[in-house]
């Protein structure tokens, strides 16, 4: 497999949205996110690359920063690879800086803080294409000279160049390039040298001259983590190191990037001409005054929204008939070939096919949505989204930085829990740590589409549905906005917000390829829910369901049906009755019935009922709710095995949004009224809209936080939950009655 020899290693690094993902997904033939907005790379990837004379090296993608000093989790994360304390204390042996010919000026900053450091060095200037297209020339081997590191001219997106810059990267393994270096004012070089002779000479700490600058340069350095030095003493030597350089004429905060610019900026004389640029720049400008406009914009974003969710209704129906039909008949067969062994006809039947089938169903509206949602995504227009969404940010004390993992919380609150790293303000990452399972994920989405489609939609139309689908995901966000304020109000102790600076990506015509790739992507990942967690907790919820079993249960049950169609007259002669077809159905309707309301679960979810009573729930439904929290979609396979184990199953449609709509109270003061009406339809999906049903979310939260912060929030999002499914139900059945 590998060489005795530890693998080289080599790195990705560039601002963000420049191509580094596509690159690395180019040379390793992984397939990692690619997004046309910054933050989408939280997390290095490491991944094999067969360079062209066969050796493999490692190549890590990291996630996108505008300079070393790393202010933001997910900057750290990079500037500890480049500088070798990452992985393994190993830095690499070639860092790639993937730069945006648009910005070269600004990307090079940080090539150029990387050259610090002491790292080998090859430059690929991504998005020739698009430089091409705004007349944009650049004269790459003019830079090279300059530079003293090869740079070639790539176009990850179309894999052009991309032979050229492997075949560089390889050769210059062997040549070690390293980047010109500013030579650095006296006052600098004075401080520098205080700083190596107290904290190298004196407290033998091992730094780099690139760190040195790092700690010179930076209000608050990562780099302080690493020192031995007690920290009142190294704070004491940096402050005194940068109050001399101010005393010397340079602010300490600003001195890097004057001078840094200062000595790039002759680079980059001649290299650069613009013709012609003014043109294309403003056509896009004028699209984003209209998209970016504070009322407009707005406007344009719900209607968007609007319309996405209502092709969810639209497009997805047939082909959910289709798999609906499907599914049953496979039930059918499977039922007719298992009737010599009922157990095991009930557990494929009913429990696996009837659990996993009934949430299968939903699959076509999850691609639809997916299908809209990658498509702005990777047009660029979500970026805009979060510039629209600043303001109301600012105002809950989130940060601008908040969008993209709130964005992502709307598919799953997992990856946007983990995408907050990105935020550099401690504050403004816990709250949008705790507002993220707020946003509706798509593992709720099947909770909306069965109820929906079952009591909204038959009544009033796809358009309604569409409007209720895109309530149910606002709703979410309208209780983070005030929870997120009063957390704002509640922690703070002082400090300022950070402005938000997040750089506007350029319009981009989606490509094919991304946004099929990523309805894919979702598809396979709902998929293979339904073949593991939804599978498994299938047959265990089949099994609380099922048993325990005894036939006495059964005699008793026609005991009791024949004492009542004979009316008692004939209760002697039992067992010489014959029962007609309707009758003998009716009977085992019946002893279905009380065998679920005998089992484990059933016995249990009566027991817990009262809870949920306020909120219009019959036990049914509160097992379903019980069984969800550890993942909320479990509810629809809990409520496909109840109502099939419970013999209910509709004659002339067994898909179970028409036997929700048929299902009856059983007992009690509302015996025979429906059990689903629209209030109890809108106070399950609100209670599943708030309610915190993902142990998963739970973990992450407390792997980012701690585990108090996990618990607290489960607590309050599940108590707040409850209490506005009873609103909605209580105040619902005002107008129902
Ligand atoms: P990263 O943030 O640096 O990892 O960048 P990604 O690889 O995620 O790409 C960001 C966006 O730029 C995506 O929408 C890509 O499709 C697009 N992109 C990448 N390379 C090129 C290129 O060479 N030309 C153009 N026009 N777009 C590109
Ligand atoms: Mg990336």
């Amino acid at each position: 497999m590998s060489s005795a020899k530890a693998n080289r290693r080599i790195a990705l690094i560039g601002n963000p949205n420049t191509g580094k993902t596509s690159l690395f997904n180019i040379l390793t033939g992984m397939r990692q996110r690619v997004g046309n907005y910054s933050g989408v790379t939280v997390e290095k990837k490491t991944g094999t690359w067969t360079m062209p004379s066969g050796e493999s090296v490692e190549l890590i993608d990291l996630p996108g920063t505008y300079s070393l000093s790393a202010s933001s989790l997910d900057e750290r994360v990079a500037v500890d690879v480049i500088s070798g304390h990452g992985m393994g204390g190993q830095a690499p042996d070639l860092v790639v800086v993937v730069v945006d010919v648009e910005n070269l000026r600004r990307n090079l900053f940080l090539a150029s803080q990387a050259s610090e450091l002491g790292v080998p060095m090859v430059i690929a200037l991504n998005c020739w294409d698009v430089a091409e297209k705004k007349g944009l020339q650049i004269d790459s081997k003019l830079l090279e000279q300059r530079l003293g590191v090869p740079v070639v001219p790539t176009v990850a997106k179309r894999k052009s160049g991309t032979d050229e810059l492997a075949k560089t990267i390889e050769k210059a393994l062997v040549t070690r390039p390293i980047l010109v270096r500013p030579k650095w004012p006296e006052p600098v070089q004075k401080a520098i040298g205080s700083l190596r002779e107290q904290l190298v000479e004196q407290r033998s700490e091992s730094l780099s001259e690139g760190e040195l600058q790092r700690l010179l340069f930076d209000r608050k350095s990562a780099v302080t983590e690493r020192l031995k030095t007690p920290a009142d003493e190294h704070q004491a030597i940096i402050e005194a190191a940068r109050e001399q350089l101010y005393k010397d004429g340079f602010q300490p905060d600003a001195a890097e990037s004057t001078l840094r610019f200062r000595f790039l900026n002759p680079l980059l004389n001649d290299v650069l001409e613009r013709q012609s640029a003014m043109k294309k720049r403003s056509k896009s400008e004028s699209i984003d005054q209209l998209l970016l406009h504070k009322f407009w914009g707005l406007l344009v974003f719900v209607g968007m929204m609007y319309v996405v969710f209502q092709s969810v209704y639209t497009w997805a129906g047939p082909i959910m008939d289709l798999i609906e039909t499907v599914v049953g008949w496979v039930q059918g067969i499977a039922s007719d070939a298992l009737v010599a062994t009922p157990m095991l006809q009930s557990l494929v039947a009913d429990g696996i096919i009837g659990g996993v089938g009934a949430f299968l169903v939903f699959l076509p509206q999850i691609l639809v949505l997916f299908f809209f949602i990658s498509l702005l995504e990777a047009s660029g227009y979500m970026a805009r989204a979060a510039f629209l969404m600043d303001k109301l940010f600012q105002w809950c004390g989130l940060n601008g930085k908040s969008f993209v993992p709130l964005l992502t919380s709307f598919a799953c609150a997992i990856p946007g829990i983990m995408a907050t790293r990105t935020i550099n303000d401690n504050k403004a990452r816990l709250i949008t740590i705790l507002v993220a399972p707020l946003m509706s994920c798509s593992a709720r989405l099947p909770v909306y589409l069965l109820l929906i489609g079952a009591f909204i939609e038959p009544k009033y139309g796809p358009n309604v549905a569409g409007a209720a689908l895109f309530g149910m995901h606002f709703i979410g966000a309208l209780v983070a906005a005030p929870f997120a304020w009063a957390l704002n109000k509640t922690l703070n102790k002082g400090r300022k917000p950070m402005p938000f600076v997040m750089e506007l990506p350029h319009y981009r015509v989606p490509q094919v390829k991304l946004v099929f790739h990523r309805m894919y992507e979702s598809g396979k990942e709902f998929v293979v829910r339904a073949g593991t967690v939804i599978f498994a907790m299938t047959i265990i919820i089949w099994a609380l369901l099922y048993f325990p079993r005894s036939t006495e249960l059964e005699e008793e049950v026609t005991a009791e049906y024949i004492g009542q169609i004979t009316q008692g007259a004939m209760s002697e002669i039992s067992g010489e009755i014959q029962l007609d077809e309707a009758q003998s159905t009716e009977l085992e309707e019946q002893i279905s019935a009380r065998y679920l309301e005998q089992s484990y679960m059933g016995r249990f979810g009566k027991f817990v009922q009262p809870i949920f009573a306020p909120a219009g729930y019959d036990w049914k439904i509160t097992v379903g709710v019980l069984a969800s929290f550890p993942a909320r979609e479990i509810i629809i396979s809990t409520l496909g095995i109840t109502y099939a184990l419970g013999g209910e199953v509709d004659e002339e449609s067994d898909d179970l949004r028409s036997t929700l709509s048929n299902a009856k109270w059983e007992s009690g003061p509302r015996k025979g009224e429906p059990v689903f009406n629209i209030p109890v339809a809108l106070s399950i999906m609100v209670f599943f809209a708030l309610c915190m049903q993902c142990g998963a979310t739970l973990a992450v939260i407390a792997k980012e936080l701690n585990w108090w912060w996990a618990a607290g929030s489960f607590v309050a999002l599940t108590s707040f939950a409850w209490i506005a499914a009873v609103a909605v139900y209580q105040v619902g059945m005002l107008f129902v009655s």
